[in-house]
């Protein structure tokens, strides 16, 4: 798998757990949505109730699940973790949601991937605390009301656009997660560096963030990269030289792209003078399927505003073919 892609597996969140900010002033960035949960988590605790459901959107390895745990933290409770694809059957939330403890936080990831049986049961104990039990099967089946002790649903999505709008409606705050600036980047890298015991040269910090994709997982996982690099071919300091060498070997470059995404783009400028061409065409030619593609290469690449999509198809942008060293032909648009 790439060093440069968002999401996280199960070895990587066991790494990441190390480097999670605990606190709401550890967290570096987004200020605009921790002055917002600052506020809702002061004003429930004055109250000493549960604050309202909150909602937290954006994409992969922003710091969604951080911010739920320290939701948590901050509230004095526990968190409990399932998340949409988890949960198979109405009855799996159900067991969840009927065990919880008063105030507990439950975390509900890749909530817009809840079944729609589920969902609905999940409006109902956010509204009004209660599952329905079913007890019984066919007509004889009735359903027993149970109540629940009040808790907070944290639910996080990478669109909050997903969610049917009676389940976006259940929540009383929503939190915007946005890409990090370099700035940003630095300081998680350096907060990292001092949790995993390495001095990381500023230049070294700059340079790992200026690729790691505005996502602080990404910058984190490079960082440990860059670790190992120093550690065994180097002399185990963090600076430039270290930081280039170990993303060379990477294959992530100035930029943040990785093999796949150099690969379409050199694809895109080079076999097809540009675009436009189709994605499954595209694809043949990276030897990649069309989905690959159009997720895993193609949103940064649309976002950093190196490929264009067109009715006709895909078209390079005058920042790919400077990417690649190229004259940018006076018919590239961008
Ligand atoms: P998400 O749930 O949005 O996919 P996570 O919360 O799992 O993202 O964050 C991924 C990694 O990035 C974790 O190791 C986390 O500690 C780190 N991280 C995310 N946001 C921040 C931040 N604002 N400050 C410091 N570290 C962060």
């Amino acid at each position: 798998p790439s060093l440069v892609r968002p999401g996280a597996d199960d070895l990587e969140r066991a790494a990441e757990a190390a480097l999670r900010p605990r606190r709401l002033d550890e967290f570096v960035g987004q200020r605009v949505v921790r002055d917002q949960l600052s506020l809702v988590l002061q004003a429930a605790r004055q109250r000493d109730r549960a604050p309202d459901h909150v909602l937290l959107s954006g994409p992969p390895g922003l710091g969604k699940t951080t911010l739920a745990m320290i939701i948590a933290a901050e509230l004095g409770t526990s968190l409990r973790i399932t998340s949409g694809p988890a949960i198979q059957h109405a009855g799996d939330l159900a067991a969840v949601l009927s065990s919880l403890e008063e105030g507990e936080v439950l975390f509900l990831d890749e909530i817009h991937r809840l079944a729609r049986p589920a969902e609905e049961l999940l409006y109902v104990a956010m509204e009004d605390f209660r599952v329905d039990v079913v007890v019984g099967k066919g007509a004889g089946a009735s359903a027993i009301p149970l109540a629940l002790p009040p808790f907070t649903v944290v639910g996080a999505t990478t669109r909050a656009g997903l969610l049917p709008a009676p389940l976006r409606d259940r929540f009383g705050f929503t939190g915007h997660l946005d890409f990090y600036d370099a700035g940003e980047l630095e300081q998680v890298l350096t907060r990292s560096a001092g949790l995993l015991g390495v001095v990381l040269a500023p230049e070294a910090a700059a340079e790992i963030a200026g690729r790691s994709r505005g996502t602080p997982r990404i910058a984190n996982r490079l960082l440990r990269r860059v670790r190992d690099w120093a550690e065994v071919r180097g002399d185990g300091s963090l600076d430039l030289a270290a930081a280039r060498a170990a993303l060379a070997v990477f294959e992530v470059d100035e930029r943040g792209l990785d093999r796949l995404d150099r690969s379409v783009l050199e694809a895109l400028c080079l076999r097809f003078g540009g675009g436009p061409v189709g994605l499954t065409t595209l694809a043949v030619a990276v030897g990649e399927e069309p989905e690959t593609v159009e997720t895993v290469a193609e949103p940064f690449l649309v976002r950093e505003g190196l490929v264009g999509r067109t009715p006709r198809g895909r078209v390079a942008l005058a920042p790919a073919w400077t990417h690649l060293g190229l004259p940018v032909p006076p018919s590239a648009g961008g």
